[in-house]
């Protein structure tokens, strides 16, 4: 498994420490002191929303995150090659697993979301918007049309900090539209600084044929089908990037009213009773379970920020969620909302494989010599392969019309006709990879799925992993749309452009041909793209909590001083990675507390 292999190598190396003032450790500190906000989880949306409150000098903020300091992992875990996701059973990990998959044989699979303050959007790094009609869809769930696409995107690009591509360099005018992007933004993105020996093979598969001609000059235009050159999460230091990074500069993190601490868990919200119903008034935490909780108090709200994972737990843990499940845990009832945890959307991972006649392509960082070397050339200027995006072209498909894969049983589960079905990663190294050999691989996406999956707790122990169950593959029109997506993929790779680099399919199953095998391979080697979200899902005003968990202010339902702001808000999965969308809606959360606390 190479990348275990270069973590283990890596492990020994120095670990960057920069104490900034604002970042605290010590409960004590923080104990029985009152904040306006408080906020769980400083992850993505977390450390978003910390840093555009406290831009009012009034507000006074907490941001209260369970994993390491950003400063806490190991400095060459910061090359985009390499990222925090290279170990699992790490400080800056979760590492969960879910439960066995009924539609994957049984298996189960970790799950590591990120532990650290930048959570996951630290963990890995394709910048993709989606699709419009993804997010036209969203506002007309919630009757808030400040969620379509239109209204969205200049929240996308208040976030995004694109850095134009070097002129004279690899990428040219029809690799990305400016007007497409924000460059002021925080996080940055930038199109892949390393080349590979795929990037002219793809050009000239679109250039000679029929089926991937659809050249798309820019996948964050909100058109995202056709293949096009990727837009990777790299920073102009050639590190990877992050919202801890990006977000909490020296200045934001200077500024008297915002506290961080890191290490400590949130276990429980309080609330208060008042005549219109419960009211959050503060939070409870603690670094480890045999340490006495510590409340902290919140004025105006408690925003919770914990991921799609966490914030369903905690909502659980703290009495809102279905009130007979609450009960079968013992848990006293604060409010009966039975979408909680529900509604978990996800997509399914399919890694196909090919042998490549190739000597560079990133399997070679398996070799130690030349993994210390690049590690040297990548520290000292921030260059080399160890800058290599995760694939530099993707593409975005619907499956081809003559599959007639839909019927009355099985309808088009994809949002709009201008949604993929699926995404291929054109990837120039496969994972696990052989002791030897050189490869490169088709990472696959599901884009559009019906399979809704749950995340529900069965203890009342703050630190036992909630039941993490995507459901995948449970939707028989998941599997049709997956072997139509590894059919093209195959479809391509057979294509005479790549006849002298791909030698022969390699892995998960090269002889799985007809579609029971196809299908029995999928559901043996599917995983997750770790694209969850959805678990507390935004409903109209007008619902009630039987339509939703939030309302389209990101505040929860039937009770005061909550609010939700991360991934499980968004109640449809987008046709793409979905960092940048719970980007622009943490922006828009933001904007949406300033005006309510003017
Ligand atoms: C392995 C992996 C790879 C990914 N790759 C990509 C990609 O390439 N492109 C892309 O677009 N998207 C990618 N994603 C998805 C994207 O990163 C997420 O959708 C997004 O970051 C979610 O943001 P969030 O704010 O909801 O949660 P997170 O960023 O996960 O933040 C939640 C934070 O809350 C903290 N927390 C949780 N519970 C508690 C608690 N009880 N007390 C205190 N703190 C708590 C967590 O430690 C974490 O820091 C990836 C995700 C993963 C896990």
């Amino acid at each position: 498994m190479i990348l275990s292999k270069i973590f283990g190598l890596l492990t020994a190396v120095t670990v960057a420490r920069v104490c900034h003032a604002g970042l605290l450790t010590d409960t004590a500190v923080v104990a029985n002191k009152k904040y306006d906000f408080v906020i769980v989880g400083g992850g993505t949306s977390g450390v978003i929303m910390a840093t555009r409150i406290t831009e009012i000098s009034k507000h006074t903020v907490l941001l209260i995150e369970a994993g390491v300091a950003y400063e806490d992992i190991p400095v060459t875990l910061h090359a985009p090659a390499l990222g925090v996701r290279s170990g699992s059973q790490q400080p800056w990990t979760w590492n969960y697993t879910v439960v066995p998959q009924i539609g994957m044989e049984n298996r189960t699979f970790t799950y590591q979301m990120g532990h650290n303050l930048g959570g996951s959007s630290y963990v890995y790094g394709l910048y993709t918007r989606g699709t419009d009609q993804i997010f036209d869809k969203i506002a007309k769930i919630s009757g808030d049309n400040g969620w379509s696409w239109k209204s969205l995107v200049p929240y996308f690009n208040k976030a995004e900090g694109f850095l134009k591509p070097p002129s004279g360099g690899e990428w040219g005018p029809n690799d990305y539209k400016l007007t497409d992007h924000g460059t002021q933004g925080p996080f940055n993105t930038q199109l892949p600084m390393y080349p590979n020996d795929l990037d002219p093979l793809v050009t000239k598969l679109v250039a000679t044929e029929a089926e991937f001609s659809k050249w798309n000059n820019d996948l964050s235009s909100g058109k995202s089908l056709g293949i096009g050159t990727s837009q990777a999460t790299i920073t102009k230091a050639g590190t990877a990037s992050n919202v801890a990074s990006g977000y909490l500069t020296p200045a934001v993190l200077a500024r008297k009213n915002l506290d961080i601490i890191t290490g400590v868990r949130a276990t429980k919200l309080t609330f208060k009773a008042s005549k219109a119903g419960p009211v959050a008034s503060g939070v409870q935490f603690t670094p480890s379970p045999d340490v006495n909780v510590t409340t902290v108090l919140a004025n105006n709200e408690v925003i919770l920020s914990a991921g799609a994972f966490n914030t369903p737990q905690l909502l659980q843990l703290s009495g809102i969620a279905d009130k007979d499940f609450l009960k079968s845990l013992g848990i006293p009832v604060v409010l009966d909302s039975p979408n909680v945890g529900q509604n978990l959307r996800d997509h399914v991972a399919m890694p196909m494989q090919w042998e490549a006649n190739a000597t560079t392509t990133l399997d070679q960082l398996r070799d130690p010599t030349f993994l210390a070397n690049q590690t040297s050339i990548w520290q000292q200027t921030g260059k080399g392969i160890l800058t290599a995006a995760v694939a530099n072209h993707l593409g975005f498909f619907r499956v081809h019309p003559n599959a007639s894969i839909f019927d009355s049983q099985n309808p088009d589960p994809s949002i709009g006709s201008d949604c993929s079905h699926f995404e291929m990663l054109f990837r120039s190294f496969i994972t696990p990879s052989p002791a030897t050999g050189f490869f490169t691989s088709m990472g696959i996406a599901f884009t559009s799925v019906a399979s809704v999956g749950n995340v529900l707790i069965n203890t009342t122990d703050p630190f036992a992993s909630p039941l993490i169950d995507p459901k995948f593959l449970t939707s028989e029109v998941d599997i049709r749309i997956g072997r139509e997506a590894i059919k093209t993929a195959r479809r391509a790779y057979s294509s005479p452009v790549f006849d002298g680099f791909v030698v022969k399919e390699y892995g998960p199953n090269p002889n799985a041909m007809t579609d029971p095998e196809i299908e029995e391979m999928i559901r043996h080697s599917g995983t997750t793209f770790f694209h969850a979200l959805g678990t507390a899902q935004l409903a109209p005003f007008h619902a009630d909590v039987k339509a939703g968990v939030v309302n389209p202010d990101l505040t929860v339902k039937g009770v005061k001083g909550l609010r939700i702001v991360d991934a499980s808000v968004i109640p449809v999965l987008p046709d793409a990675h979905p960092l940048a969308a719970v980007l622009a809606f943490a922006e828009r959360g933001a904007d949406l507390v300033k005006a309510a606390w003017r």
